[in-house]
């Protein structure tokens, strides 16, 4: 899985399905960074999915 990050905000590529961000060739990383917040969507953190 890949990462982008959008307004300090980590996404996966692809995107989760609910989520809305659109990927503008944010650099991609393969690992998690500290100090980031993450996409609920993306990172299946959303309950009910
Ligand atoms: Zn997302």
């Amino acid at each position: 899985m890949l990462y982008f990050i959008k307004d300090n905000i980590i996404h996966s590529l692809p995107a989760g399905r609910r989520c809305k961000v659109a990927y503008a060739n944010e650099k991609l990383r393969d690992t998690i960074p500290h100090g980031v917040k993450e996409c609920p969507f993306c990172m299946n953190l959303w309950p009910g999915e």
